[in-house]
């Protein structure tokens, strides 16, 4: 299954990573108005940090429930939301080919996550 990946910084002026290398991320269950950056990143299913760049990766089939029941736990979102989220961040990073490296927006408009590879 593929799965995004921290990958470092994006290198972009407006790009941000604080989830080290190689962790899983997945989307964040909430986010705000105020342009704080949520509203354009990963977040990491490990240190809950977040990234605004994910690399595309394949990887051999994980439990989305054992890591939601995990994530949610810790995140205080609970874990259908974590699921939900993880669900999402899988879907899309299908969406790609292994080794893009994609942007996640927010489209507030339609209330649903976006994603951009950069080219
Ligand atoms: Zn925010």
């Amino acid at each position: 299954m593929k799965v995004f990946v921290a990958a470092g910084y994006g290198g972009r002026g407006e790009d941000f990573c604080w989830v080290p290398d190689g962790e899983l991320l997945s989307l964040n269950s909430v986010v705000c108005a105020s342009q704080c950056g949520c509203e354009r990143a990963f977040s990491g299913t490990q240190t809950l940090k977040a990234t605004t760049t994910g690399k595309v990766c394949e990887i051999d089939t994980i439990d989305l429930v054992d890591l939601a029941r995990d994530v949610g736990a810790r995140s205080g979102f609970g874990e259908a939301s974590a699921h939900a989220q993880l669900v999402l961040a899988c879907a899309a990073a299908d969406q790609f080919a292994v080794g893009d490296v994609v942007r996640p927006w927010y489209d507030f408009e339609h209330d649903t996550w976006r994603f951009d590879a950069s080219t």
